[in-house]
């Protein structure tokens, strides 16, 4: 079992003279009052021994213990009680527990507790009075006056930690509070009265293309935007509202606090809120500046695709009633039949405008369902030309089919694939001539292991090279008025479906001489 000794040192609990004014207090003290033993007992707040300094025990002593003084019986009283306890014999002590195994035998004895301001610090105490039986009321003065002084040194010592600690807690907060504002994903600029930066962080540097430096003017960089209320009209031409507000501090719109600028050439957005602090009677602002530019383009692409799709929806349907009608005067079979075809191209449009916006919407909150099963692409070419011959494509274009019977099975979800061929085959068909024919092709890809590559080839108006690569984006349509046919979903929607497969889709086109669209599929 670990020795005493050893514990207390690893405690740093036992220590007989460190150097320190506490350490060598009890040698003193044992001097003053002819103590064989002193000792010096510092607590915590729980009353637990934190540090314990004895004088007059030999090394060899100290190691016969079995363990140190833990506060218990007579020492734990004296920790309790306000008043110094002076006995002849420590055994004759009602609350007297004996010392612990090896201890040196202790007779008289004087314990001092170490208070100050109603706390409690530790104690002091004395034993085997050696000139006489017992320690006197002198002696216990002089102990008491020497407790008050440990008591104030203590109190000293724990102010200091305590107010060192809050220092450095202030500091870290500080710290923190600036790496937050460094690295936080909006601007911010700290501006005195005159305008002029105090401190900003790194994203203005990203917004404004250059950090901006103490003494800059926040009006400086902002010299390129217009200033516009949130409605649109133009607030101030080239003038800062925190200069309004200085000029004219009255006729300053508080709920003008938040302000959008817009840059004049490049369309960039910004959303300025601008916070008055009042620090130290110093009026200084606090501007928070976010780049609002997506937020703004999505609005317009919001409010464009609610428009283009009330028009899209209302012109069919403009159409399907004005035929409705016309059903009731109709005379001759052949405008009967005229009006029925009208009537399903319309439907049939609505219907895939309707579709393709609830894939789309189901995409969007991820409730796709993705179902796959072992498919071959025969049976789905096979289906979508079925489906392409009922519609109203079937009776304007001729579907070619080229697969090979031998192509391996593939791993998919037959209803997304079905949808994916359907939306590349009918775009073939609305952005070609009639009786332009339309080709779907699959066979393995050369050079790659495992994997079937669909073609849908069209000999249409094609589309213009640098148009290519944004055509698989949400709501694109190609700016030619011509080909403005659908919602700009349907090869949205295809790439979503690829995507899901972990393939590949592309396009290569050639205006006015047609386009090919490629997908490739993993076999299984
Ligand atoms: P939409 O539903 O409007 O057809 P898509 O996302 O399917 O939307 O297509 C986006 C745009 O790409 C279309 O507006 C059209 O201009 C162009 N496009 C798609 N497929 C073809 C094609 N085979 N030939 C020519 N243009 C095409």
């Amino acid at each position: 079992m670990e020795g005493f000794k050893e514990k207390v040192r690893t405690m740093e609990l036992f220590q007989e003279n460190d150097g320190s004014i506490l350490s060598t207090l009890p040698g003193k003290v044992r001097v003053l009052v002819d103590a064989q033993y002193a000792a010096l007992a510092i607590m915590d707040e729980a009353g637990k021994i934190t540090t314990f300094h004895v004088s007059g025990m030999e090394e060899s002593d100290v190691s016969k213990m079995s363990s140190h003084p833990t506060g218990l019986g007579l020492l734990g009283a004296l920790h309790k009680s306000n008043s110094s306890i002076r006995v002849a014999n420590i055994f004759d002590h009602p609350q007297s527990v004996g010392f612990p195994d090896g201890h040196p035998v202790m007779t008289s004895f004087l314990g001092v507790p170490i208070r100050r301001n109603g706390r409690s610090y530790g104690n002091l105490y004395l034993t085997n009075k050696l000139t006489a039986k017992e320690f006197t009321k002198h002696d216990q003065k002089i102990v008491e006056v020497m407790a008050e002084y440990v008591a104030l040194s203590i109190e000293n010592e724990r102010m200091y930690v305590n107010e060192t600690l809050l220092v450095e807690q202030v500091k870290h907060q500080a710290n923190r509070l600036e790496t937050l504002i460094e690295n936080v994903d909006v601007g911010i600029i700290l501006s005195d009265i005159n305008d002029d930066v105090i401190i900003s962080n790194k994203m203005t540097a990203t917004i404004f293309g250059e950090r901006l430096q103490a003494g800059n003017k926040i009006t400086t960089c902002l010299e390129e935007y217009r200033w516009l209320r949130n409605d649109g009209t133009l607030l101030w031409d080239g003038q800062s509202p925190l200069e309004i507000k200085k000029v004219a501090p009255n006729s300053y719109d508080e709920s003008e606090t938040e302000i959008t600028v817009h840059h004049k050439t490049s369309g960039k957005a910004l959303s300025l809120s601008v916070i008055p602090i009042d620090q130290d009677g110093a009026s200084t602002n606090l501007t928070v500046i976010r780049d609002v530019t997506k937020i703004q383009e999505n609005e317009t692409v919001k409010s464009e695709f609610l428009s283009m799709v009330t028009h899209d929806l209302r012109g069919p349907l403009a159409t399907i009633q004005n035929l409705t009608k016309s059903l009731g005067i109709i005379k001759s079979g052949n405008e009967l039949k005229s009006v029925r075809i009208s009537l399903e191209e319309e439907t049939e449009n609505m219907a895939e405008l309707v579709g393709n916006l609830l894939h789309m919407a189901r995409v969007e909150s991820g409730s796709i369902p993705y179902d796959p099963e072992i498919c071959h692409i025969l049976d789905l070419v096979n289906e979508c030309n079925n489906q392409f011959e009922r519609s109203r494509f079937g009776k304007s274009h001729k579907l070619h089919i080229h697969v090979a019977s031998s192509l391996p099975s593939f791993y998919a979800d037959h209803s997304l694939v079905l949808r994916l061929l359907n939306n590349l085959v009918s775009n073939a068909a609305k952005y070609s001539p009639t009786e332009r024919s339309i080709w779907i092709k699959a066979h393995k890809l050369p050079f790659v292991e495992n994997r079937v590559q669909v073609e849908i080839i069209d000999r249409g108006i094609g589309i213009p090279t640098h148009e290519q690569k944004k055509i698989f984006d949400k709501f694109y349509r190609l700016s030619n008025s011509a080909s403005r046919v659908g919602a700009g979903l349907g090869l949205a929607i295809c790439k979503h479906i690829v995507d899901l497969h972990q393939g590949n889709i592309s396009v290569s086109s050639i205006s006015g001489k047609g386009s090919s669209f490629k997908f490739d599929l993993s076999t299984v």
